[in-house]
């Protein structure tokens, strides 16, 4: 018989409870295979496995912990926090506070699309939420949406493309009825004669069009240039509303996220419109649960208790949640969006190097601060380009640096998230681990 690890013994554990041994799907290790990692401790930029293994992180709990892991100041604002209770399902003078810090922080110049904010507890509310209010506010039905793009698990958004252009979409999880899939358009993302045929044909009937500001949900994927401008263009022109999701890119990318990348031209060609509604979550409850619509004041007070679109929770606004995302926001100046953008270019090099060193073709997908790299010799540009990708190879990339110490996201269609805590030594750990691992993705 093998040792069983302590990682193998709480996984099967976990199993015997929990569907898969885990409360969500990715952390299973299923396209990578192994026994997944328990994790115990997590402090700055290191994780500590039920083994008492230490990694170099590069999930950041897949984006929030910008700061990295248990920021002092962060922690002690959560136990301040706490001390005072934990829910009260009433309203808080700190979700005002933080509303305002989201609306003063997403502006560039006299741009301000953050008119009005709600808070919720995860990034698939602040989606389902944004989309029921699109539909709400245009008296429409219809939403596009682009295929490798991932907005959280409500069923509208779980519509997968079928093939070619403006398919009428299948279920893309068992449960999810027909007419309700049939009500989502798929469209190939930087295809922007896609999007005109869809409102050639459909314009009376789209609500929105929902887009991540740059897609990180199949790989990183930074839009073409103007290719968000352009949709803003398309869906003003039919009425209909353009959702930004900045659930996972918002005050990760900068301080004002993708759109403000764009607003302020950091990101060239992409200046000169607004989301009608932006989704965040992750690093705005910097590590709680915490996420959040916001949008054009008119648009946002269709909902309830000023309008006819039903929306609330229990815990929305929590009060320890809010004070972590506060005090996250708080901290998370110039200087740490530099040292992101250093860490993240020193390893985007790094591994490519090391990757180039061994002959393994491969594109290093980048946006802002947020990389992947795709096993392919092509620039992937959609969906089906990166799902052409060598994809196994990650596989054995994975487990090599695992077993030198380096947590990387379990599936080559994940962004790898940097921390301000990533030192120059956390960083060379990184460095050592990467001619080993990309010898084993060449001989894969
Ligand atoms: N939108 C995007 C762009 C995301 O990356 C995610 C989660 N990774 C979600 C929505 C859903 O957020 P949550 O997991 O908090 O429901």
């Amino acid at each position: 018989m093998t040792n069983q690890t302590a990682n193998d013994l709480a996984f099967s554990r976990a199993k015997a409870s929990i569907p898969g041994g885990v409360n969500s799907p990715v952390r299973a290790y299923g396209s990578v295979g192994g026994t997944p990692r328990f994790l115990v401790d997590a402090h700055s930029a290191y994780v500590t496995d039920a083994e008492g293994r230490e990694y170099v992180d590069l999930v950041a709990s897949w984006g929030p912990a910008i700061l990295g892991h248990a920021h002092p100041a962060v922690v002690e604002a959560v136990r301040e926090a706490a001390g005072h209770g934990l829910s009260f399902g009433a309203s808080t003078p700190g979700e005002t506070e933080l509303a305002e810090i989201v609306r003063e922080r997403v502006s560039v110049g006299d741009q301000k699309p953050i008119g009005k904010i709600r808070m919720v507890s995860t990034g698939t509310e602040a989606t389902m939420t944004a989309i029921r209010l699109a539909r709400g506010y245009t008296g429409r039905d219809l939403l596009v949406k682009f295929a490798g793009h991932y907005h959280g698990h409500s069923d509208s958004l779980l519509a997968e493309a079928g093939s070619g252009v403006a398919t009428l979409a299948l279920p893309g999880s068992a449960g999810i009825t027909v007419e309700t899939a049939s009500q989502t358009l798929v469209l190939p993302y930087n295809d922007l004669d896609a999007v005109r045929a869809a409102f050639d044909e459909h314009s009376e009937r789209i609500a929105g069009v929902i887009v991540e500001a740059a897609a990180a949900n199949m790989g990183v994927m930074a839009p073409d240039r103007g290719f968000n401008r352009a949709l803003s263009e398309i869906t003003r022109r039919h009425g209909a509303l353009l959702i930004v999701d900045e659930v996972l890119t918002g005050f990760r990318v900068g301080s004002a996220g993708w759109w403000g990348l764009e607003a302020s031209r950091v990101v060239p060609d992409g200046a000169g419109w607004e989301p009608d509604l932006i989704t965040f979550g992750k690093v705005i409850g910097g590590g709680m649960p915490l996420a959040a619509l916001g949008g054009r004041a008119e648009i946002m007070d269709y909902l309830a208790p000023l309008g006819p679109v039903y929306q609330a929770g229990t815990l929305s606004g929590n009060p320890v949640a809010v004070a972590a995302g506060i005090a996250t926001l708080r901290l998370a100046d110039a200087s740490v969006y530099r040292r992101l953008d250093e860490v993240a270019d020193v390893l985007a090099r790094e591994t490519s190097a090391a990757l180039s060193a061994e002959g393994v073709a491969h594109s290093v997908q980048r946006a802002g601060n947020l990389f992947s790299f795709a096993f392919t010799g092509e620039t992937p540009r959609n969906y089906d380009d990166v799902r052409a990708q060598e994809g196994w190879r990650y596989a054995p990339f994975f487990h090599s640096m695992l077993d030198q110490g380096v947590n990387l996201p379990p599936s080559v269609f994940e962004a790898w998230f940097v921390t301000a805590a990533h030192d120059d030594a956390a960083v060379s750990r990184i460095l050592q681990a990467l001619p080993a691992a990309a010898r084993a993705a060449a001989s894969a």
